[in-house]
């Protein structure tokens, strides 16, 4: 190097060569691409997901850690991470439907995913039925010779369904179907799809995962190599790649999941149970409460019942706005799975637009409150919740 001119050791600087030690957590390989010694090696890389790394949209070392990490947690195969949960399901969806396709979807789905799917049935003729997560008749009915996916997830937002898993997987399986789960809310601490019949999982890492709230990330995961393959194929086009550093925040917040899921449970365990039993309150809907429609689906399928919850307040849509405005610790915002606790009024926020029928619909009532609970002391959280109901 010291034989070339400045303009040249500027560009071509020396890479450190680290022997005798490595690092303790996994580096951020802030590269777009990578070099070669030879073309054959390079080309490669290009035409497999597990070849040598090529180019930043067919993977990065970083990216890859990320990949493994969440894909051995839920038991998979190998895994696609994308620069958001909907990036994640959309690449799925798009990669392994086509027109004329038909798809079962749960009916309690998440908005970004319910959208997407009102758009693939208006815009590319894809055909769709919605059957309840709990009813594996109803699936089997619904399925046609068209039919090619099923999408579920296992735990619902935002008033907390729990999908049949075992049973909407298996007739999905004994049929020849694919099975997509969204195991964002439940997390592979407290559920494995995979293990239940699931294909592919799928997940918004900006939530527990990450758990930090300071990053937006998603992932696909792969029951076996042929679907691995032919996602990442169609995903190298598509284009939703994270960057490494957005894959490392994510590595570095998942490594306190365990931790964090028991005290977001714990924590959440303590405010339903509590505000069931208060008089400004009608209801309480978590399926670890027994009074909740999927309580007994649940026991059989998850040791904890994870940390959003959402209640009702017998003063309809002034008490729930008076909440929100009387909240002290609790932040009122979007978005859940962080360590902060966040609660939303959808009556007046999120779905706003709608009338009291169009809630009712969705399950949510004018006073319905959602609430995702933080790891904060439950003391804390229980007297901000009180103070702010009187
Ligand atoms: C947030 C969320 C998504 C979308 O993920 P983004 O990272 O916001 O794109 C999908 N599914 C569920 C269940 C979610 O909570």
């Amino acid at each position: 190097m010291t034989d070339y001119r400045p303009e040249t050791r500027t560009v071509h600087v020396p890479h450190p060569v680290i022997e005798g030690s490595r690092p303790i957590t996994v580096p951020i390989y802030q590269t777009s691409g990578f070099s070669f010694d030879d073309p054959e090696t390079m080309a490669d890389g290009m035409s497999r997901p597990d070849g040598p790394f090529s180019y930043g949209r067919y993977g990065n070392p970083t990216v890859r850690s990320l990949e493994q990490a969440v894909s051995g947690l839920e038991g998979g195969v190998a895994g696609v991470a994308t620069g958001s949960g909907m990036g994640a399901i959309n690449t799925v969806l798009l990669a392994l439907l086509k027109p004329g396709d038909h798809l079962i979807a749960q009916r309690a789905l998440y908005g970004g995913t319910a959208g997407m799917i009102n758009k693939l049935v208006s815009r590319y003729g894809v055909e769709v039925s919605y059957v309840p997560e709990h009813d594996p008749t109803a699936l089997r009915a619904a399925v046609r010779p068209e039919t090619r996916l099923v999408y579920l997830e296992t735990i619902a937002n935002p008033m907390g369904q729990v999908a049949d898993l075992p049973a909407m997987c298996g007739v999905a399986r004994a049929l020849g179907l694919i099975s997509v789960v969204d195991n964002t809310f439940a997390t592979p601490l407290l559920c494995r799809p995979i293990e239940h019949g699931a294909d592919i999982v799928v997940h918004s890492t900006t939530k527990y995962l990450s758990g930090h709230t300071d990053v937006v990330g998603g992932m696909a995961v792969f029951a076996d190599d042929a679907l691995h393959r032919e996602v990442w194929g169609f995903a190298n086009e598509l284009g939703p790649t994270p960057d490494p550093f957005a894959a490392w925040l994510s590595l570095r917040g998942m490594q306190t999941l365990a931790l964090r899921m028991e005290r977001h449970c714990a924590n959440t365990r303590l405010l339903a149970t509590r505000l069931a039993e208060h008089p400004s309150v009608t209801a309480v809907h978590w399926p670890g409460l027994p009074s909740h429609p999927s309580y007994e689906v649940a026991g059989k399928l998850l040791p904890d019942f994870g940390g959003v919850f959402a209640f009702d307040l017998a003063g309809g849509r002034p008490a729930g706005e008076r909440f929100m405005r009387s909240v002290r610790l609790a932040l009122v915002a979007p978005s859940l799975g962080g360590v902060e606790t966040l609660i939303l009024h959808p009556a007046t926020t999120s779905h706003r637009s709608l009338s009291a029928d169009e809630l009712a619909r969705h399950g949510i009532g004018e006073g319905t409150v959602r609430v995702a609970v933080g790891i904060e002391h439950a003391e804390d959280l229980w007297a901000d919740f009180e103070q702010a109901l009187t």
